[in-house]
């Protein structure tokens, strides 16, 4: 008998089974279509809906003018709403999208230039590359990364201020027409500019201002200060990398006598506006001096290990009550493979000498990449999680693959097991931005073809040279 005759191999369902029919690849009509997400109102019936308690089955979601509106018992919000056609998502999550808490968009074009150097590369790769950027090759750039945050789920990015030498304008241009959430930086370590952009974003509905300092040595002591006073009144957050590298914290103790956290706290600039990048060499006493402030950190895990000279503490912090967000540092735009990173790297770092086997299980991290992540960047009461009134930034995401089954424990599936395939749908302010990974209403592909030219240009003129173990 031939392979593939009845019985074979290839054409086998097995015991009871009836496999061979779905081998064409058609899921039938059940699927949700790209429709359903259109409109001023959706009424949103998914197979499950990750709420901040955790995944829960039968419920509905209300999302009108761009917020979630109701959330409640499927059969209730659908007798509440008969104007509104039930869009029903069989085998389907629906879950808050996840926010990056670290990225530098500008700098997308080099990302695969800076692997294998050594730790401290913002001199000799971010600082040219960004100083090569005129305003077409950064809107190109922060499109690009922007476009590849929404194919790997995150609604939501913090960028940490470029030194191209370009208006922030082409940033928020490019994000907006991608459709993500933007935490747009602007860098005033001369101690200029700052109350102008706090304010040019007013009421704008995807881009929300933040200011940056890029580390603390590169402004006065008194500019840090009154720039994290700025902040603080505007209700934004100030950017600032602190205790990434052993040279830094070294820099730090030499030129001013403390470390970065401790300088910051010094200085009066570590409060709950203050978002720390990285925080990976900490002493107990700066891990205290951020639990008592209410500063916030982003945890890099992919940054540490593709560059680092340490790993964040991240379920040490969390226990000490340490506000952190996730963030990728612009590495790879991926939030299932950010949550497993920092899962993967806790475990490794810290989890096996101590016999911690669950190291915050799935949960820590789904929730420090969603809602705690949107806490760190200054929008806690804007998204990160499905609860009314916030805004309806969430991914659609396909249950029914052979990696999530069966399930036991959702939340450490999505972390260990999911994949960005699964996304059919990423959902902006209720609006959808992408369709199993590409925009439904731009050019995606012309945007990549136009990067794939743009980027060795700007990355020829900057001067980078791949270093190449010898
Ligand atoms: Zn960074």
């Amino acid at each position: 008998m031939g392979l593939t005759g009845a019985g074979g191999f290839l054409g086998a369902s097995g015991p009871g089974g009836g496999e061979a029919a779905a081998a064409d690849g058609s899921r039938g009509t059940t699927g949700p279509r790209p429709g359903q997400f259109r409109g001023r109102a959706q009424l949103l019936v998914p197979e499950l809906l990750l709420l901040p308690e955790g995944p829960v089955r039968n419920r509905a979601v209300l999302v009108r003018d761009g917020k979630f509106r109701a959330i409640g018992p499927a059969r209730q919000l659908i007798a509440a709403h008969r104007d509104l056609h039930p869009a029903r998502l069989d085998g389907h999550l629906l879950m808050p999208g996840f926010v990056d808490a670290h990225h530098h968009l500008t700098q997308s074009f080099g990302k695969a230039r800076s692997f294998g150097r050594p730790s401290e590369i913002f001199k000799t790769i971010w600082e040219p590359l960004e100083r090569a950027l005129d305003e077409e090759s950064a809107y190109v750039s922060a499109k690009l990364a922007a476009l590849e945050a929404l194919r790997g789920g995150f609604t939501t990015v913090a960028d940490a201020g470029t030194r191209a030498p370009v208006d922030v304008r082409v940033i928020a241009q490019a994000t907006e027409e991608a459709g993500i959430r933007c935490v747009l930086s602007k860098i005033v370590s001369s101690g200029e500019g700052g109350p102008a952009h706090l304010g040019r974003w007013d009421g704008h509905p995807l881009v929300h201002p933040s200011l940056a300092i890029a580390v603390p040595e590169d402004a006065p002591g008194a500019v840090i200060k009154r720039t994290a006073d700025l902040c603080a009144e505007a209700g934004a957050v100030l950017q600032i990398h602190v205790n990434e590298h052993l040279a830094s914290v070294e820099r730090s103790l030499k030129s001013v006598g403390r470390r970065p956290v401790e300088y910051l706290h010094h200085l009066g600039a570590l409060g709950p506006q203050t978002l720390g990048a990285h925080a990976t060499l900490l002493t107990p006493s700066e891990m205290r001096l951020l639990a008592d402030s209410g500063a916030a950190i982003s945890y890099n895990p992919v940054a540490s290990a593709w560059k680092g000279n340490g790993v964040a503490h991240a379920t040490l912090l969390a226990a000490m009550g340490v506000r952190f967000g996730m963030g990728t540092d612009g590495t790879r735009g991926d939030g299932f493979r950010l949550v497993d990173a920092g899962e993967t790297a806790q475990r490794l770092a810290y989890g096996m000498a101590s016999g911690d086997s669950s190291c915050g299980a799935g949960r820590m991290w789904l929730e420090h990449a969603t809602a705690h992540s949107a806490d760190a960047v200054g929008l806690g009461k804007v998204t990160g999680e499905i609860t009314v009134g916030k805004a309806a930034d969430f991914l659609v995401v396909h249950l029914d693959v052979p990696e999530l089954t069966p399930s036991y424990d959702l939340r450490w599936e999505l972390v260990r097991l999911a994949q960005r395939d699964q996304i059919a749908a990423v959902v902006v302010g209720g609006r959808l931005r992408l369709w199993h990974g590409w925009p439904p209403d731009w050019d995606g592909p012309a945007l990549v073809s136009r990067a794939a030219r743009l980027g060795p240009e700007v990355v020829r003129r900057a001067g980078l040279h791949r270093v190449e173990p010898a």
